[in-house]
């Protein structure tokens, strides 16, 4: 045993660092280890949308999550921020989902319905005021939904923000370190690397769609898939789009130095991390379906990554039914940027003031028996 610390994190992407951020702000010596560099898991992939009425709004549970940590949103960025003083691009731009037919328009009412009874602000569009809000949208959009308080946030600035103001808050970050083994002794926990080991009081996993690879002493993995996502980068050409477009087969989001992000596939291979032909031919269809002047982007990169989900596509947040002091942060699937401060500040009441929040009903891992 070489190194002791109160907590370990496994794993650096955007929950790993928001968590070890948090615990160590409230006074915690926190060690974060990961097996590559930080935020090079799903994280870097991530679009950074902020919408739980797109993602989530007939999925009342995830709804309730989602919302929440949206209302955090705020708050959160402008302490990142303060302690890291770092710039971190974040736009609640609103977002415009569009309608291809009667069907989806259908479907937005219903939407439209649901946040006018939540009292969020939001309001349905004609085809024509459609195109006068977005002059790029072609003639295939039938109609759309405006949700002002929607909005996105730059993934890869906010997690190396993240990762400044938890390194000014005393967190140490290992990386290239692979944990292999998590071990309670009743005195507290050992986790394992190939040629570290670390003891700690408390070890959160938040290894994305890994977390059930790492051997966990008397517990049962917990069940977590990877599903991948490939996302394109565009230099978009003029007029910019001024807020994220959402369409039945593809999401664009507009960055403030006017190129776009193009999302996403939704891709069962297992652990395969590679960008294909395919996946980048399904984006750029669908882009020029919903924006035929898209045919004119420059080409910039296609990203990827792999979303962790869970069979009920809930979050997997709470203490272990099988170790005591591990706490699980993972399988936040296509919602982690989004889930970010709400995950964060729950995981901090846990291992810091023992305080079982009632979100952690529906997010606890011993739904899946003893992890
Ligand atoms: C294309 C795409 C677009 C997306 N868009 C959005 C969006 O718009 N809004 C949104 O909210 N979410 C979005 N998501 C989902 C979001 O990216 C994920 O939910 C989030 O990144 C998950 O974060 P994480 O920290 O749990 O996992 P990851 O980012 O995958 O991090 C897990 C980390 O654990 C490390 N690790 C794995 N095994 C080990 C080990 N044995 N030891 C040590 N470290 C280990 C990995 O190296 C990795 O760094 C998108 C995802 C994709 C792929």
């Amino acid at each position: 045993m070489n190194q002791t610390s109160q907590v370990v994190v496994i794993g650096a992407g955007i929950v790993g660092c928001a968590i070890a951020y948090e615990l160590a702000r409230r006074g915690l010596n926190v060690r974060v280890v990961d097996r590559r560099e930080v935020g090079q898991g799903a994280t870097q992939a991530s679009a950074g949308v902020l919408a739980p009425y797109i993602e989530a709004h007939d999925r009342r549970p995830l709804l309730d999550l989602t919302t929440r940590s949206l209302d955090l949103y705020d708050e959160f960025v402008a302490r990142i921020v303060e302690d890291s003083g770092a710039a971190v691009q974040y736009v609640r731009t609103g977002t415009l989902e569009v309608a291809a037919g009667p069907d989806d328009m259908g479907r937005l009412r219903g939407i439209h319905a649901a946040c006018v009874e939540r009292g969020i602000a939001a309001e349905l569009l004609d085809a024509d005021a459609v195109r006068r809000a977005e002059p790029q949208l072609g003639p295939g959009v039938r109609g759309g939904l405006l949700v002002e308080s929607h909005g996105f946030i730059g993934v890869a600035e906010l997690t190396a923000a993240l990762r400044r103001a938890a390194a000014a808050h005393g967190v140490s970050f290992q990386t290239s370190a692979a944990v292999t083994r998590v071990e309670g002794n009743g005195a507290g926990i050992r986790v394992e690397t190939a040629g570290e080991a670390f003891a700690c009081e408390s070890a959160v996993m938040a290894a994305g769609s890994w977390s059930g690879h790492v051997e966990i002493d008397g517990a049962s993995p917990v069940p977590i898939r990877p599903v991948r996502g490939q996302l394109l980068h565009l230099g978009w050409p003029a007029p910019p789009l001024r807020r994220v477009v959402w369409a039945p087969d593809c999401y664009l989001v507009p960055w403030t130095d006017g190129s776009v992000l193009a999302g996403a596939t939704s891709e069962e291979v297992g652990f395969d991390e590679r960008a294909t032909v395919a996946g980048v031919r399904e984006l750029i269809d669908a882009t020029e379906r919903v924006a035929p002047g898209a045919g004119n982007a420059s080409f910039k990169e296609a990203r990827v990554g792999l979303r962790p989900a869970t069979p009920d596509q809930l979050p997997v947040i709470g203490p272990s039914a099988a170790v005591p002091g591990l706490v699980y942060a993972c399988g936040h699937f296509r919602n982690g940027i989004l889930l970010a401060p709400l995950t964060a500040e729950l995981v901090g009441d846990l291992v810091i003031e023992q305080r079982l929040d009632a979100a952690l009903d529906i997010t606890s891992p011993s739904r899946f028996g003893a992890c």
